[in-house]
């Protein structure tokens, strides 16, 4: 975290995948715009299981816990077998139970819709992430999804607060409370109440989820800020993802009391990797998220924030892209494009 003075320390874990070229790019970028960052590399997923360790080391929660602030690349997540989630295991860990993707139209990326301007705030440490699958009798396994009234309460709490500072004007909650009557029911009463017990100047209103994705695709520009739990959140992300260019342009934070992990919202991304193409966008705006957040106690971090935000900005408009927003520049290109506008 930062200091009052000097440079301010935050954990780097570079993850696997694309996660090492994409950080590459990243830390090019912050070095050449004097982010004055102390980087306390640290390793998870699979890299740290190839150096012969835990996919996630005690060295790196401990470093966690000192420094409280981390950029992360993805770290890969087996399908159906293998090691739990490392993503899953850090939010749980740390309790960063709300994760915010801030997903938005970017200048000379043309999409479907203009001015999308959404923020999707995802409750993060419960519902169907409960981690408690079993097999009941053979060939009947189950999955338990789990909300505490404290964890939807919370959520929602932080949500609402989250509107009023950065001054946006609506609340949607995406819902299945009509099937899950139980989980969702609560995590919608306790958006009901915080609303209306706190916060009845945001404006609000509920959806049922397939509903609102059909809203979604049609106009999305009806909303604002989504409220979610943690599977819907997940899915509706990527959904969000393709309303304004793909995964290569939505970034992340998790935040809990104690900490906060700034990580893209795309995987690991393996059939691209080690290829130099992949675009580090996604991760170069969770730093500009990362250094805003800094700025919370030394406001210098949040002119680096503005000036890099400006730079890729102007890259873009320029044409300067990489192959997934339709351009040919490589990962490093692209960093060099937004090191020659800052
Ligand atoms: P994981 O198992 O880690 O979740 P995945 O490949 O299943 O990895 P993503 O990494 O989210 O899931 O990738 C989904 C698709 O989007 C892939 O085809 C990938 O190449 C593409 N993609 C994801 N991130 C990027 C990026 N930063 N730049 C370009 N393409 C990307």
């Amino acid at each position: 975290m930062a200091s009052k003075t000097g440079a301010a320390s935050v954990v780097l874990i570079p993850g696997d995948g694309i996660g090492p070229e994409i950080t590459d790019a990243v830390l090019e970028v912050l070095d050449a715009a004097g982010a004055g960052i102390r980087w306390v590399p640290c390793k998870a997923g699979l890299a740290a299981l190839e150096d012969g360790g835990d996919v996630l080391p005690e060295s790196t929660i401990e470093a966690i816990e000192h420094h409280r602030v981390a950029l992360k690349g993805p770290c890969t997540t087996p399908v159906g077998e293998g090691f739990a989630s490392v993503n899953v295991q850090l939010r749980k860990h740390f309790d960063l139970y709300a994760a915010v993707r801030p997903v938005r139209s970017l200048p000379g990326v043309p999409t479907r819709f203009e001015n999308v301007d959404l923020i999707i705030i995802r409750e993060n440490t419960e519902g169907l992430y409960s981690g408690v699958e079993n097999e009941v009798v053979p060939g009947v396994v189950m999955s338990m999804k789990v909300a505490t009234e404290r964890g939807c309460e919370r959520i929602a709490h932080w949500a609402f607060r989250f509107a009023t500072q950065r001054e946006r004007q609506k609340i949607t909650v995406f819902h299945k409370a009509n099937i899950m009557k139980m989980t969702d029911g609560l995590f919608l009463r306790a958006s009901d109440h915080a609303h209306k017990r706190e916060y009845p100047n945001i404006d609000y209103e509920t959806a049922i989820i397939d509903a609102g994705c059909m809203r979604l695709v049609q106009n999305p520009s009806q909303f604002d800020i989504l409220l979610l739990e943690n599977l819907y959140g997940d899915v509706v992300s990527d959904l969000c993802a393709g309303l304004v260019g793909g995964l290569g342009v939505v970034p992340g934070a998790n935040f809990g009391e104690d900490a906060a992990i700034f990580e893209a919202v795309h995987g690991s991304a393996p059939d691209i990797a080690g290829k130099n193409v992949a675009n580090p966008l996604a991760l170069l705006m969770s730093a500009v998220m990362m250094l805003n957040h800094l700025a919370e106690e030394r406001t210098e971090f949040g002119a680096v924030a503005e000036r890099i935000k400006r730079a890729y900005d102007q890259a873009l408009n320029d044409g300067e892209k990489t192959r997934d927003l339709g351009g040919s520049l490589n990962t490093d290109q692209f960093a060099k494009a937004v090191i020659d506008r800052l």
